[in-house]
């Protein structure tokens, strides 16, 4: 197993002149010296066959090589590899929580892929860091697997992402309190091998700034110009105005794809908020199931539901707002920074008006098309609908066979009350949307293919996550590998997996990890 290494963050930023895990403040710098700490018993429970190939290595290397697993479990280096923690601030719930940093995760080198990208591989739950705070360092198996499928699920989906190579085993046990009531329990341990160009944050620049580190603020403005985004280096201020701009972009055309396939991302915290736009730090996040703007899967949230699905635009925004407040000494005045703001608003305009039209199976998002998109929400909230089910079934339907009616549909609903409530409105519904794409300047087919292709047939939803976990706290992670088989294609149906297409069953209502989950991995 080979891999190129070319670790320009050390190279290019100011670190820490201490090394090793002492828990501390870190000033000046931006990352840390510290080796993983190594696990009793490594072993591969599964692999991204896609995400390897970015780093030219094959699924066959992978599980022939018994290195693999020690070096993706934190035990042991290859040439190049030159572990690091970063620091970083950031926002938590509102609130300014100070210096973070990666207290699980450790960088292993910037890799350069056969075909030029740039993949820092960082292992998560790889031991104690300087930013571990009270906290183990070590993540758990559960979530090391909703990180690993959730990841590759997303990209697949076409939305933007960090990626995730690996998952190992550590043969080591992990204490948690799951929902921090007083009932802590040893659970199994795991390791993930995540990828991205950068793992940088917005807090990454917060924390400068909050220091009044402008020296570091530009610095790290530097290299994500340099490495991220080349065509804006050493264009000065301008250069600093558009970065900060396509920030915002990137940012709006992420959530986009959140809200087209029901993803809520649980705890969008600055530090939580890639500098990339990626969708980054999977934790208690969630699918919306039957419809509802106001769903938040995180039972840590669950007061004031600061994260739920629908508010996840205007969080983003205000994410963006405390960013654009930590780089304000970089930029002549708050004119750029205002401007880039609006390039997020405008972007967002964009992306909703197709996340709408390609939902619906139209050419275009017009004002009425809104209309009949909101109607449509509210319907699908009173009716307690299966978001993804709904828009499966909306999308094969035969817009002139009036006669099916809600047959097609009859797979989506979760409550009969509720179902009766909608059903003659949804009617009604359907006759305007028939109407509307008869009008349209795309043909039927179009329409249908358009909206096969984004309204997914499969999405991780918690409870088949949880199902592949507590196979694979039994010893059997087959049921890992067999769900990132399915969520490779999210778009085509796959024969013989009707059960990955299903509504949620009655049994993962009120259970643990699928209703309801905390911020305790
Ligand atoms: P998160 O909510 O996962 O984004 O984590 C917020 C902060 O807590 C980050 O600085 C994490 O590195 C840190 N953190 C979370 N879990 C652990 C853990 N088990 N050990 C050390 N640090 C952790
Ligand atoms: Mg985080």
């Amino acid at each position: 197993m080979h891999i190129e290494f070319d670790n320009a963050f050390l190279r290019e930023l100011p670190g820490d002149p201490e090394s090793g895990p002492r828990v501390r403040e870190v000033l000046g710098a931006a990352w840390s010296r510290v080796e993983p700490t190594p696990v009793a018993a490594p072993r591969l429970l599964a692999a991204s066959a896609e995400a390897a190939a970015l780093l030219g290595l094959d699924a066959a290397t992978i599980s022939a090589d018994p290195d693999f697993a020690r070096v993706f479990a934190g035990n042991a280096l290859l040439p190049g590899m030159q572990p690091w923690a970063a620091n970083y601030g950031g926002h938590q719930f509102g609130s300014w929580a100070g210096q973070l940093g990666d207290g699980r995760a450790i960088s292993l080198g910037e890799a350069l892929g056969p075909d030029g990208g740039r993949w820092e591989l960082q292992l998560k739950g790889a031991g104690k860091t300087p930013y571990s705070r009270f906290a183990d360092g070590r993540a758990v198996l559960r979530s090391s697997i909703r990180e690993f499928l959730c990841s590759e699920a997303m990209h697949h989906l076409g939305i933007p992402t960090t990626r995730a190579l690996s998952l190992v085993g550590t043969g080591e046990q992990v204490v948690r309190d799951m929902f921090y009531d007083g009932h802590p329990r040893p659970e199994p341990g795991a390791v993930v091998c995540r990828m991205a160009p950068t793992f940088l944050r917005f807090g990454s620049w917060q924390l400068p700034a909050s220091r009044g580190d402008t020296a570091l603020l530009r610095g790290l403005a530097d290299y994500v110009q340099r490495y991220h985004f080349p065509d804006l280096a050493g264009r000065g201020a301008e250069g600093d105005a558009e970065w900060f701009a396509r920030v915002c972009e990137r940012t709006a055309w992420m959530v986009a794809g959140w809200m087209r396939v029901g993803f809520v991302h649980g705890v969008m915290n600055t530090d939580n908020m890639s500098i990339l736009g990626l969708t980054i730090d999977y934790g208690p996040y969630g699918w919306v199931e039957d419809y509802d703007p106001d769903w938040t899967p995180n039972t840590t949230d669950a007061q004031g539901r600061r994260y739920r699905f629908g508010t996840q635009p205007q969080v983003a925004y205000w994410n963006l707002l405390q960013l654009a407040q930590a780089l304000a000494p970089l930029f002549d005045g708050v004119a750029p920074l205002e401007a880039g703001l609006a390039r997020f608003g405008q972007a967002w305009e964009r992306a909703y008006r197709d996340l709408v039209a390609r939902k619906l199976g139209l050419a275009r998002g017009s004002d009425d098309d809104l209309r009949l998109f909101a109607d449509l929400q509210g319907l699908l909230q009173d009716g307690q609908v299966d978001m993804t089910l709904f828009f499966r079934a909306l999308g094969q339907r035969d817009g002139a066979d009036a006669e099916a009616g809600l047959a097609p549909f009859a797979g989506a609903f979760y409550d009969a009350d509720a179902q009766a409530r909608v059903e003659a409105p949804l009617r009604d519904w359907l006759a305007r949307h028939a109407a509307r794409q008869a009008d349209d300047p795309l043909d039927a087919a179009q329409q249908r293919e358009k909206m096969r292709l984004a309204n997914p047939c499969y999405v991780l939803r918690n409870w088949l996550a949880q199902e592949a976990i507590d196979r694979a706290e039994q010893g059997d992670p087959g049921g890992v590998t067999e769900l990132l088989e399915v969520m490779r294609h999210p778009y085509e149906e796959q024969p013989g997996r009707a059960h990955y297409a299903g509504a949620r069953p009655e049994w993962a209502r009120h259970r643990a990890g699928c209703s309801m989950l905390s911020c305790s991995s």
